[in-house]
């Protein structure tokens, strides 16, 4: 039970089999990816109350800073680049990696609230 593997291949966080994600979306065509409401497999529910992926919201921030400070420390200190040269590179990065951030930040708030093995499960019904 590797879990690292799981969240990036974005499976089921209960039987890791299922898929969480419908569609992966297109930032460049403006399309948001689709999650599944339940897992196709198993049957856990993804959203376990309304405004449950409020908090992946912060992931995502994580995600992105972390990203942006990356690119800032690689363009400054090994590439040499100006400071307008790293801010376009961060903005076309951070719209190119955005339904990229958008489905892991929720895969990891999946899994760190994760409920194993659930025979009955509260949730919101379509
Ligand atoms: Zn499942």
């Amino acid at each position: 039970m590797a879990v690292l593997p799981n969240v990036l291949k974005e499976k089921c966080p209960n039987c890791e089999k299922g898929d969480i994600f419908e569609s992966s979306g297109n930032p460049l065509l403006f399309r948001m990816p689709k999650m599944h409401r339940k897992c196709s497999h198993c049957g856990y529910n993804f959203v376990q109350e309304p405004g449950y992926f409020f908090g992946a919201m912060y992931v995502s921030y994580a995600l992105t800073i972390a990203e942006m400070i990356a690119i800032l420390i690689l363009g400054k200190f090994i590439f040499h680049l100006g400071n307008i040269s790293i801010f376009f590179i961060i903005m076309v990065v951070a719209l190119v990696s955005s339904t990229f951030n958008f489905r892991l930040s929720r895969t990891i708030w999946l899994y760190m609230f994760r409920k194993k093995n659930t025979a009955e499960q509260p949730g919101v019904e379509p």
